[in-house]
């Protein structure tokens, strides 16, 4: 039987196949081998599924879609401080090869154009590493997130030094001003490796999917990023990721997201989701014509949009309030957040109680934030204050603790 959502990507794609605009880059020899009309598309949940149409299986250089991987390796490996040492997260608002720094530091404005990302690769296993050492630690990283041995297109890289005069200013740039270490030409050369990762949207949707899963591999389960890495990312990429048209596409796609000149782009749904799609003819910006047209119409029709002001989160939290036999029992549900309390406590504020006890079943609340807990606790200490009893049912023990700010316990129901 086909899958729903599978024919629901493959039918996104077939609207945009007809859209032919765009060119090639030819400066690295490798891109122009690909197929222009390839055109693919793969998402992978936080639950670890995943879902794929059209040309899913094509292998591509990764090229600046590493640039995010590899940013959030750095912030692993060495701390927010150190990374910002070498790269700002500003937008630039120039093309990606730039030759700019920074004015008062001299730093490179944000990772994900090239200056920044070839400065934050020279982090990687330490100031002192080897090329080979490096370039090893990038590609186990790439290939977990990816969960599966990534392989490198030695020739696309070869050739891609062989001309990498602008990376070389670049990265002389950078070295006169003490940001990197290494010798020009040994920075670009593992830069330029990493680049030339060889993937399928498949690998970077599940790659995706991982840093919108708080850095836990949604299909291997492996934990390889912490979340404060993964939101500062994805954040990154929010303001930076779209070449000079990332204002344009947060307006009009409004989730993270990382193009590459070899037509590649991924998108992350905080929470929800990793998308990728590949079709290599690139606009005048760099970015896939018909990625962006994918994306925007994924956006539009999921409802993908971050900054969407219809998301009505917590609106259904209260998921019933029994008040027919001795108890008011209200049951809750989801994920308990800020905006999920907020209306919890509306909803208990204006019920009149009739029993002499308010439960509250938490046994169908998946998650809940801190805050969100605090918010309970304290109404129901409140409750009771205004005369009755109070009691919880929490299996799972999701209030983390039954302690009231007043000391007291809130006792479980099944032990009344
Ligand atoms: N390796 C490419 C370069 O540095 C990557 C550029 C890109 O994908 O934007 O020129």
């Amino acid at each position: 039987m086909h899958n729903l959502i599978s024919d629901y990507l493959g039918e996104i794609l077939d609207d945009v196949r007809d859209h032919v605009d765009g060119e090639i880059p030819t400066y690295i020899t490798s891109l122009t081998k690909a197929d222009p009309d390839w055109l693919g598309i793969a998402m992978c949940t936080t639950s670890g599924r995943v879902y794929e149409a059209g040309d899913a299986e094509v292998l591509f250089t990764i090229q600046s879609v590493s640039k995010p991987f590899i940013y959030a390796l750095a912030l692993q490996e060495c701390g927010l401080e150190r990374v910002l040492d070498v790269a700002g997260m500003e937008p630039s608002g120039e093309a990606f090869n730039e030759l700019s720094l920074r004015e008062e530091d001299k730093r490179p404005l944000n990772p994900m154009i090239n200056a920044g990302a070839i400065a934050v690769n020279q982090l990687i296993n330490g100031e002192d590493s080897s090329v080979e050492d490096r370039v090893d630690v990038i590609f186990d990283f790439l290939s977990k997130l990816a969960g599966r041995e990534l392989e490198m297109d030695e020739e696309s890289a070869v050739d891609e030094l062989e001309k990498a005069d602008r990376n070389l200013s670049i990265a002389h740039m950078l070295r006169s001003h003490d940001v990197i270490v290494d010798a020009a030409h040994d920075a670009v050369d593992s830069y330029t490796r990493q680049c030339s990762a060889l993937v399928t949207v498949r690998d970077l949707a599940v790659m995706s999917g991982t840093l919108a899963n708080g850095g836990v591999q949604p299909v291997t389960g492996e934990k390889l990023l912490d979340p404060e890495v993964c939101r500062q990312t994805l954040s990154v990429m929010s303001s930076c990721g779209m070449y000079d048209a990332a204002g344009r596409w947060m307006a009009r796609v409004g989730i993270p997201a990382k193009s590459g000149v070899s037509g590649g782009l991924i998108g992350m749904l905080p929470g929800q989701l990793g998308i990728a799609t590949l079709s290599p003819r690139l606009d005048p910006a760099g970015n896939s014509v018909r990625g962006v047209d994918v994306f925007e119409d994924l956006s539009t029709d999921m409802g993908l949009h971050l900054m969407s002001t219809e998301h009505r989160t917590g609106s259904h939290a209260v998921r019933s309030v029994d008040r027919s036999g001795e108890d008011t029992i209200i049951t809750l549900q989801g994920v308990v957040t800020f905006t999920a309390a907020e209306e919890i406590l509306h909803k208990l504020n204006s019920l009149d109680f009739v029993s002499e006890r308010v439960v509250l079943d938490v046994s169908r609340v998946i998650d809940s934030h801190s805050m969100g807990r605090r918010m309970l606790k304290e109404q129901l200490q409140r409750i009771r204050e205004a005369g009755y009893d109070i009691a919880v049912v929490d299996p799972d023990a999701e209030l983390r603790g039954r302690q009231l700010s007043d000391g007291s316990q809130i006792p479980l129901a099944e032990d009344l």
